[in-house]
């Protein structure tokens, strides 16, 4: 044969193809032929290759010149392997025609089984098996399943075919299909066909070469059908990879009660528990076990007694299988006549617990070695999640949504799952929770401001109707480990009237509402959710680690995933308690403090520090919070016992503290801050109206406070040397590093570094005491990556600041994107979103420039990550390649982060 191959036989003991080549064969067709390789019983065929399906996609149905010539030859060669003939009307082969992607996407594309029969090889096959019911029952299939997948009959109201099976099974008296009668099934035949005709305009074609054509078709449109397009946007795989097809020799589940159909897992995967499990059923074909037609039985439980025989041979494959692919398999399987036929293999998709416990196990059995065990593959990162969140029980899950309580689908921006009484002000949810402090609540708001953090605090979780991964509320929930939904912009939320408006439901005040942070669900109503053993272990230290094997697990893991990992994995916190959480999760520093965050505890102060009109009454003011700031970061220095402690200084624009709708919210507020400063209410006003900012992302914010008003940069400088120096006396090392935000320019950086660096000395001096500090800078603007060598001069370390570094280089709001990135995503307009992974092209290449550059200044530059970014898989293995010494993420991210950086190492060697 001349020129390119497209399709590719596997039979008789030899394939074409192997595993390795899974990107032209796809999953399924690369496994078939490996299978073939190892030896394994498996049904001669031949698989057309992934460049079929895209020309096929590209040219609306037309096949690539020499493909129908080489169908026919491997037709030729499936007929010799299994003595029968395609079309034969004495001893005709039938043959399957199955999807299979590069990466496999379950149920998504179309299938055709028993192709080849028509009213003179049914006769034949009658003759064949003995088995006239079985001849007339797989036709009928046939008949059903092309209509339905081939002529388009699928997507009717009522499903004609099993309208018409429903009928004959009450007429009969019967209660399933196969205990249908040959006469029977021969009515249903012809019911069938006219049931196309009159649906479709056409006959149902008879001559098999139609067929097979036929269903290699429909098996390549599938790739392009809706629900396969949408599985793909949801889980990255290209719409341009294609499937690959394969068309197979039929073998027979429904021959009698010596055979039987089924799908297994050669381990658990929800749970990783060894052994096989799955389900059969005896007399039936392949899509009878998944359709739910008949209740299945479980393999582990009966099947070792139904066919003995046929549970060892399946027994001893799946060993064989896992020892060969050193993994979990997934496999479908058919019986005929008490021999096991393997029709599909491959890597199973497993839960988070599964995933940890299946890796841990086979590292263990000696199965896997420790750096195999860890690929990204057998745990995607962000699958730890579930062990470290609360989640919510899938059974219940479903059963909500069945009932119909979904109300609509967020920005999954804080993982859990939390469910609550609905609370629309954080004050009412302080004051419910210090009533009882066992109240559960879920505390729901347009959007957040600083002030309901406290409510934040006490509440389960947090949903909000607008914001988006990089919102206020979202990054401050995944410092607390609450699970939190934002930009769930379908809501109407009315803290007024005490109301969510979720198209005709209502739900008021006190009601029960349920958020999905993995997935940004929101129910109505209560759905239960199961504890984190390991944070019961680690944080709440309500359960021994030798009473839990899930923590067990997940501690030996983590040790494997330290040793290979090459980056440092930080915080970002700004409590003590949220430092000793990270540390508690492996945390080797905090990257980021964000000083303005500690603000909040000291609301009345900040505020007048804000509302002051000129340089001494602001230094009185910025004097007060003096204390309060030293004490915070004791606290930090302390929590974090000798790591780095990175804090940036003051950085949000001012009216976040003090804006028109504070003073409207909380009418005494003007009149406080007249007292306390000495002014009238009207100068307070003018004040709050001069702040106010039509732009305030990049408006007076950052480094711009310092440079305007440098008594604010002077106390912080001294807040935190003075706590460095008396943490260091009380004999805990302190590594403070003093981060300026938002420079652009060299300038910028330098007038906050002078005044940083100024004030230090002097506390070193007052205090007697040497501490090693660093001054560096956020690179947070274009700008400041482009100009990172100028900038790398006088700054000892950079950090990116990734949230504000997207939303400047992309030009699109981190508060107000949510409303159209839905939109984006659905259209493929961006893969992904950009505020919870990075933009590589971009943004990646924006901080490409900022690490050559700084390092061209000052080689062994320190620099790190501390926007949103460094908890997201793909972003940390990203961060790896660019050369960051650090990723910081919030607490409940650090594992994430430190198997992904493991796995970065893996990746980088692979
Ligand atoms: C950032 O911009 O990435 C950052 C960490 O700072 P913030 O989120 O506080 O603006
Ligand atoms: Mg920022």
């Amino acid at each position: 044969m001349s020129g390119q191959k497209y399709v590719y036989f596997f039979g008789a003991g030899k394939a074409d193809g192997d595993a390795t080549m899974r990107n032209t064969l796809g999953g399924k067709g690369a496994n078939l032929a490996e299978m073939i390789n190892i030896g394994l019983p498996v049904p001669a065929g031949f698989t057309l290759n992934t460049e079929v399906c895209i020309h096929y996609s590209k040219t609306k149905g037309e096949y690539p010149e020499g493909v129908e010539a080489q169908v026919e030859e491997a037709l030729a060669k499936v007929e010799e392997a299994m003595g029968a003939k395609f079309g034969c009307d004495t001893n005709p082969l039938l043959v399957s025609c199955r999807s299979g992607a590069r990466e496999s996407m379950p149920g998504m594309m179309d299938t055709v089984l028993n192709i080849g029969l028509n009213d003179t090889t049914v006769q034949a096959l009658a003759k064949q098996s003995g088995n006239e019911a079985f001849a007339w029952d797989s036709y009928r299939r046939f008949v059903q399943m092309y209509g339905e997948v081939v002529m388009g009959m699928k997507g009717a109201d009522e499903d004609p075919f099993e309208h018409a099976l429903e009928a004959k099974r009450e007429a009969a008296g019967v209660q399933y299909d196969s205990e249908l009668n040959a006469e029977q099934l021969k009515e249903l035949v012809a019911e069938f066909k006219t049931l196309i005709k009159e649906g479709t305009g056409k006959d149902f074609p008879t001559d098999p070469k139609q067929q097979i054509w036929g269903a290699i078709g429909a098996v390549f449109s599938s790739w392009d059908n809706d629900r396969a397009v949408v599985y793909r946007r949801d889980y990255g795989i290209p719409h341009e990879w294609g499937t690959a097809c394969n068309v197979q020799a039929m073998v027979y589940g429904n021959l009698g009660d010596d055979c039987a159909t089924g799908v297994g897992l050669t381990r658990n995967c929800s749970t990783g528990e060894p052994g096989f499990c799955g389900d059969y059923l005896i007399n039936a074909q392949g899509e009878d076990v998944v359709a739910g037609i008949r209740t299945p039985k479980q393999i582990e439980s009966t099947l070792s007694t139904d066919m003995p025989d046929g549970y060892k041979q399946l027994d001893d494959i799946g060993r064989k299988l896992e020892q060969h692919y050193k993994d979990v398999q997934d496999i479908e399987f058919t019986i005929q006549r008490g021999k096991v036929w393997m029709l599909q293999t491959r890597n199973a998709k497993r839960t988070g617990f599964a995933a940890v416990r299946i890796a841990v196990d086979m590292v263990n059995e000696g199965l896997v070695s420790k750096e195999q065990a860890i690929t990204k593959r057998r745990i995607p990162a962000d699958d730890l999640n579930q062990l470290l969140q609360p989640i919510f029980d899938p059974a219940e899950k479903e059963k909500a949504a069945k009932e119909g309580n979904l109300l609509t689908k967020g920005i999954n921006a804080g993982p859990g799952a939390a469910c609550g009484h609905i609370c629309f002000s954080a004050e009412e949810a302080e004051a419910i929770y210090n009533r009882d402090n066992s109240a559960e609540l879920v505390l729901v708001r347009r959007e957040t401001s600083p002030e309901d953090l406290r409510g934040m605090r006490v509440s389960k979780g947090i949903l909000t109707a607008l914001g988006g991964a990089s919102s206020h509320a979202a990054l401050v929930s995944r410092q607390m480990g609450k699970a939190c939904i934002v930009g769930a912009s379908e809501l109407k939320i009315d803290s007024v009237a005490g109301t969510i408006t979720a198209g005709d439901k209502v739900l008021k005040n006190g009601d029960w509402i349920s958020i999905d942070g993995f997935t940004g669900e929101v129910f109505a109503g209560k759905v239960e959710t199961k504890p984190s053993e390991i944070v019961e272990v680690l944080i709440s230290k309500t359960m021994k680690p030798e009473d839990s094997e899930t923590y067990q697990r997940y501690e030996q893991l983590m040790s494997w995933v330290d040793d290979i990992r090459k980056l440092k994995v930080r915080t970002n916190a700004d409590q003590p308690d949220q430092a000793a959480e990270a540390i508690s999760f492996g945390a080797e520093g905090i990257g980021l403090c964000r000083t303005e965050h500690m603000f909040f505890h000291h609301l009345a102060e900040i505020r007048e520090m804000i509302a002051a009109g000129d340089v001494e009454s602001r230094t009185k003011a910025v004097n007060k919070l003096l204390p309060f700031q030293r004490e915070d970061f004791s606290g930090i220095f302390r929590a974090m016992n000798g790591l780095p402690v990175t804090i940036r200084l003051l950085d949000p624009p001012l009216h976040e503290f003090l804006s028109d709708r504070h003073l409207e919210e909380n009418p005494t507020l003007g009149e406080e801050l007249a007292n306390e400063l000495g002014v009238t209410v009207d100068f307070i006003r003018r004040r709050v109206e001069e702040l106010h900012e039509l732009n305030p992302m990049l408006g007076h914010r950052g480094c711009r406070l310092g440079i305007v008003y440098p008594e604010i940069t002077a106390m912080q400088a001294r807040a935190i040397m003075e706590a460095a120096c008396d943490v260091q006396k009380e004999g805990i090392d302190v590594y403070p590093e003093i981060m300026v935000p938002l420079a652009g320019f060299k300038t910028e950086f330098d007038n906050q570094a002078n005044i940083i660096r100024a004030e230090a000395e002097k506390v070193l001096e007052e205090k007697g005491v040497k501490v090693d500090y660093l001054v560096g800078t956020m690179v947070e603007l274009p700008r400041a990556a482009i100009c990172a060598d100028q900038i790398a001069e006088t700054a000892e370390f950079f950090s990116f600041g990734t949230n504000d570094l997207t939303q400047t280089t992309l030009g699109m709001s981190r508060d107000d994107y949510g409303t159209f990135i839905g939109h984006y995503r659905e259209n493929d307009i961006i893969p992904s979103d950009p505020f919870q992974t990075i933009d590589q092209d971009g943004v990646g290449r924006l901080m490409q420039t900022g690490v050559e550059r700084g390092r061209s200044t000052r080689s062994g530059l320190k620099i790190g990550i501390c926007g949103e970014h460094g908890g997201d898989p793909a972003s940390v293995i990203f961060c790896h390649e660019l050369g960051l010494d650090y990723v910081s993420c919030s607490p409940f991210r650090v594992p994430i982060a430190r198997l992904s950086a493991a796995q970065a190492v893996l990746e980088e060697k692979a």
